[in-house]
């Protein structure tokens, strides 16, 4: 498999500075050049994105100083390191640049095997940084999203749904007698048992904005951004079915022969709720009605 290279965007307007800096990083990296920071910021915003900035300071037009302020100020630009690379080697211009959220900062002359350590450094910071960020939006177990980042997902698509006017519908999903399941077939069982629910779940959602995260020990959650009651509904029954149709034994349910779940959906059509809190609560009291109800079926409304 290819392993992509990293993208440096290297930014000066002197052009043999670009030259220089192009063929020191040229080997290892995939260079992008800008003389201005009009082209510095296009080029930053374009896909793929650069995983560095390599920025000078003193330019006509744009400074280095201004590029950075906008860079950090857009929600696409903000996360890109930035290193100064200049001429101005006063503490104070240097401080400055470290204060606009630049991570390190460079003065020339440069030293080739100086600058080519530091930047291998932040971009295996940075390489570290994203793995270590995928991770901890994941649930250990079952590798689905965790209740903490499953929230931060359900607050954007709340204010994207309250911005559209589309409705926006969870679910709740517990799985039945799970105590029993555990006590029964040992915890080992359980966890496996837990991790076929979630990626049956996956399997189960068939439109790419419908998320799944872990909310607690054996409840799951479903989001399912423009969708109104009854179509959530109907993929909340297909959950359930699917679920019911892995046929994992359970011996010690009073429902069924096999491990099943109870879901409860709710829907927010106009957003007079106070925030997304109020649709999960409604969804969990419906999620017990299922349960009283006998569980192994679906209750919303
Ligand atoms: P109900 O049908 O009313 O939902 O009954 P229940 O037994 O499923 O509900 P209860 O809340 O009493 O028990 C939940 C059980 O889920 C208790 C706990 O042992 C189990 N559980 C929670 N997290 C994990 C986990 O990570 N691994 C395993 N194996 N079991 C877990
Ligand atoms: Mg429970
Ligand atoms: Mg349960």
């Amino acid at each position: 498999m290819d392993i992509e290279k990293s993208r440096i965007l290297i930014v000066d307007d002197e052009k043999i500075n670009l030259k220089f800096l192009a063929d020191l990083l040229q080997e290892d990296y995939t260079a992008m050049l800008a003389r201005d920071g009009r082209k510095a910021l296009q080029l930053a915003r374009q896909t793929p994105q650069p995983d560095l900035i390599l920025l000078d300071v003193a330019m006509p037009g744009m400074t280095g100083f201004e590029v950075i302020k906008e860079l950090k100020h857009d929600d696409e630009t903000k996360h890109i390191p930035i290193i100064f690379v200049t001429a101005m080697d006063s503490t104070e211009q240097e401080e400055e640049g470290l204060k606009l959220g630049a991570v390190d900062y460079i003065t020339k002359p440069i030293s080739p095997p100086i600058v080519k350590m530091r930047v291998r450094n932040y971009l295996d910071m940075q390489h570290k940084y994203k793995l270590l960020e995928q991770k901890a939006n994941l649930d250990g177990l079952t590798e689905i999203p965790n209740r903490r980042f499953f929230e931060e997902v359900l607050g954007r698509e709340w204010q994207r749904g309250k911005r559209n006017g589309s409705s926006l519908s969870v679910a709740m999903l517990d799985i039945d007698f799970f105590k029993q399941y555990n006590d029964h077939y040992g915890h080992q069982k359980g966890d496996i048992a837990l991790q076929t629910v979630a990626r049956n779940i996956t399997y189960s959602l068939k439109r790419a904005p419908d998320y799944v995260g872990r909310y607690g020990g054996e409840e799951f959650v479903i989001l399912m951004p423009e969708t109104p009651l009854k179509p959530a509904l109907i993929v909340a029954e297909r959950i359930r079915s699917g679920i019911e149709g892995l046929k994992i034994p359970h011996a010690c349910s009073s429902v069924s022969l096999h491990l099943t779940v109870s879901i409860g959906v709710s829907t927010s059509n106009d957003y007079t709720e106070s925030g997304p809190q109020v649709l999960i609560q409604r969804a969990d009291q419906n999620m017990y009605k299922a349960k009283q109800s006998g569980r192994n079926q679906v209750s919303g409304g």
